[in-house]
């Protein structure tokens, strides 16, 4: 469970989200964050993974204060981002990217591999090839089992479909679909439309503030998506 309270968060002085509560339980699968561009979505992920500072507020993270902890320890504690520039080692193979995932253990490290093979087969098939040849749809799956790799509870994926074809989108909702019944995923998307039908729980972010949150059917069905963006 992540929770943060009437957070502020700013770049050199200037505020980019004023006074933001939000929380990330265990049990509703997908929790979407939904907004224009420079909302502030990717900056309040890169808050709760300890890697921007808040200036005013709480985040907590199973209970313990976040600013007590490094970002290394967030991921241990089971909270991981999937940043939106997916961050691969391009020089080294699929295999070793994935192994990167699991740099806080040793063990299972197999096994792990194993399921990250069986939710993305195109990877077991390209796992001795550089991350840099994949495609942008075969990097992105790369990024989210490098992710998985590290055991998370809570999974946070900044814009798993940028750049990737209507298709291959297509496929990746599903796959997040399928995670979301292992992990919890805190998914921020352009395809409202789709993010939204999957999300047990939703927030809609403006301007740095939380516009409103319901259910991912129940925001589908409001007033402020219907004008923003149907
Ligand atoms: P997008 O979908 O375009 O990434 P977003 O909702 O994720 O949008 P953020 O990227 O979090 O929004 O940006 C929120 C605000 O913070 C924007 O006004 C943006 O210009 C600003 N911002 C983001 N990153 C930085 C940075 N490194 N330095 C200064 N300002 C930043």
């Amino acid at each position: 469970m992540i929770e943060a309270t009437e957070i502020d968060v700013s770049y050199d002085g200037i505020q980019v989200i004023w006074d933001l509560s939000l929380s990330v339980p265990e049990d509703e699968g997908v929790i979407a964050i939904v907004g224009p561009n420079g909302a502030g979505k990717s900056t309040l992920l890169r808050v709760l993974s300890g890697l921007h500072p808040i200036d005013d507020g709480r985040v907590t993270l199973w209970g313990e204060d976040a600013s007590t902890l490094e970002p290394s320890e967030i991921v241990e504690k089971g909270f991981v981002h999937v940043s939106e520039e997916r961050n691969l080692f391009d020089e080294m193979t699929v295999r070793e990217n994935l192994e990167m995932g699991a740099y806080t253990r040793r063990e299972g490290l197999e096994g792990n591999v194993r399921e990250v093979f069986e939710l993305f087969p195109v990877l077991e098939r390209r796992a001795s090839q550089r991350a840099g040849s994949l495609s942008g749809g075969e990097q992105q799956m790369l990024a989210i089992g490098r992710g998985l790799m590290a055991e998370p509870k809570i999974l946070a994926l900044d814009e798993p479909s940028e750049g990737l074809a209507p298709q291959i989108t297509a496929r990746m909702f599903e796959k997040i679909e399928e995670i979301s019944e292992e992990v919890t995923v805190l998914l921020v998307e352009q395809h409202v439309h789709r993010a939204l039908s999957l999300a047990g729980r939703a927030y809609l972010l403006e301007n740095g503030e939380i516009v409103t949150q319901d259910t991912g059917p129940g925001l589908l069905e409001s007033e402020y998506v219907e004008e923003a963006y149907l």
